[in-house]
């Protein structure tokens, strides 16, 4: 184990850092005072012989070097052993600030050195939505690393019972934060095969006029049947597929699927004599899908090759779609002028659901599960549930309430006012020929 408190021999007192410094390194400053600075106060001067950080200190930024050059070392005193002479376009510091963990050796400029700084905060993110098979690589050559820091440090100046570098990584294999990034791993390969061996199906869940208590429409949800696995639930796998990629050929053939399953349906309603109008499928697009600079083009050819119209078909996505705000305004624009709705899904989960209504026209609101859950055993919930509707309302904007599972929180939603529900009260998520059998059962559900 490396120890955690810098060693007070490794700043020698003339090397301190300015306190009043926002970038001094080990000043306990918070992130929050790193992130204020402006881009310009990105880079710190060094002089010579001054230490840049201690091993054991605390670790949240990364240097690189301009100009000027930098030793790295483990030990102290004069039972030193130096790791590296690091120079122009070198990195160093980088160890501690992908996985937080203290600094495992030390570093000093040896002569005036110029080196520009890299916030934990600014890899943190970009790491940790990183597919597995990259944050393995990273977990382990850094831990490989630091093994072998210790192991030379310790030959500089011994401990006794230290493990080796073999023990050291044995121990860090079997951590659960490595086995979770294998079982990443393994699904992610499982997930591969699912695309290409047809063991995506997609089901559909009701959603009913709260009113009528009439089918209007389903939701499409997509199943995976793994071999090996069994029948797996998007929640285990829909990240996974974001971050890899992978949600980009899963989209297009929940696309395809459901807009030839729309067919279907109207197909069959027709041939009830019900008339399918307004009759629509609504479909969860991913961050990912509807970040592609052509998912509309995709969305459209999709539509044309199957033969169903815009109007009958809504998209789902999540205000997560906003991080590219500008970006998502333009797509979400577009959409809806070729007439397809747009859902936001999920609303009162985020950060700022509302500053989005203020900026982005949509044409629906489904409020999330989490408040329906809580409708008739917190008063908080209810007021928060109320208020969105009334919100909605004003906003000319339909509710979509998820999760009805009893008939308690349908009446209160009815009472709220909300225009529509879905939830296993009416009906689970059903293949296509139950949901179809469904249709023609029970056009209005009793309840
Ligand atoms: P979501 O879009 O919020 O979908 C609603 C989820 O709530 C579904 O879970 C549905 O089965 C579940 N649900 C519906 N009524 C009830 C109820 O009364 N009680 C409870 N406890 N749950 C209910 P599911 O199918 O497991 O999907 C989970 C999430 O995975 C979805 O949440 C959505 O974010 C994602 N997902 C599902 N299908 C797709 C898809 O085709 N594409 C994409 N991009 N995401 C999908
Ligand atoms: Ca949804
Ligand atoms: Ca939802």
């Amino acid at each position: 184990m490396e120890p955690v408190n810098a060693p007070p021999y490794a700043l020698p007192a003339d090397s301190s850092a300015p306190v009043d410094d926002p970038l001094s390194e080990g000043d306990g400053n918070s992130l929050i005072a790193d992130i204020a600075i402006s881009p310009q106060c990105n880079i710190r001067l060094f002089g010579a012989g001054e230490m840049v950080f201690a091993e054991g200190s605390s670790a949240d930024k990364a240097y690189i070097i301009e100009s000027g050059y930098v030793e790295i070392f483990v030990g102290f005193d004069d039972n030193t052993v130096q790791l590296n002479m690091l120079g122009p376009g070198d990195i160093f510091g980088e160890m501690g600030i992908v996985d937080a963990s203290p600094r495992s050796a030390s570093a000093r400029a040896i002569c005036p050195c110029r080196c520009i700084i890299v916030l934990a905060a600014q890899v943190a993110e970009r790491i940790e939505s990183s597919a597995p098979m990259v944050r393995l690589l990273i977990s382990m050559s850094l831990h490989r690393n630091r093994a072998y820091n210790t192991y030379l440090r310790n030959l500089a100046h011994p401990i006794g019972g230290l493990p080796s570098p073999a023990e050291t990584e044995k121990v860090y294999t079997q951590s659960q934060q490595y086995q979770q990034i294998l079982a990443d791993i393994k699904l992610e390969s499982d997930l591969q095969n699912a695309v290409q061996n047809d063991e995506l199906s997609l089901v559909y869940q009701p959603l009913l006029n709260l009113s009528t208590r009439r089918i209007i429409g389903f939701e499409s949800l997509l199943r995976w049947q793994c071999p090996r696995r069994g029948m797996v639930s998007p929640q285990q796998f829909i990240a996974l597929a974001e971050e890899t990629s992978l949600i980009l050929p899963m989209g297009d053939w929940i696309l395809e699927r459901s807009c030839a399953d729309l067919r279907q349906f109207q197909e069959y309603l027709n041939g009830l004599d019900q008339g399918c109008r307004d009759f629509f499928i609504s479909i969860n697009i991913s961050v990912r899908q509807f970040q592609q600079p052509d998912f509309f083009d995709r969305l459209l050819a999709c539509t044309q090759r199957q033969g169903v119209n815009a109007q009958h078909l809504k998209l789902e996505v999540t205000e997560r779609i906003f991080l590219d705000e500008i970006g998502a305004i333009h797509s979400i624009d577009k959409c809806r002028a070729a007439g397809f709705e747009v859902s936001l899904d999920d609303f009162g989960t985020g950060y700022s659901s509302l500053n989005y209504l203020e900026r982005c026209e949509i044409d629906c609101l489904k409020i999330d599960r989490s408040f329906i859950n809580k409708l008739c055993s917190s008063d908080r919930a209810q007021i928060l549930v109320g208020s969105i509707i009334d919100i909605a309302r004003k906003l000319g904007l339909p509710t979509v309430a998820e999760g009805i599972e009893t008939q308690a929180q349908m009446d209160t939603l009815r009472s709220l006012g909300c225009d529509i529900g879905q939830g296993f009260l009416f009906s689970h998520p059903l293949p296509l020929p139950e949901a179809l059998a469904l249709l023609a059962a029970e056009p209005a559900i009793a309840l």
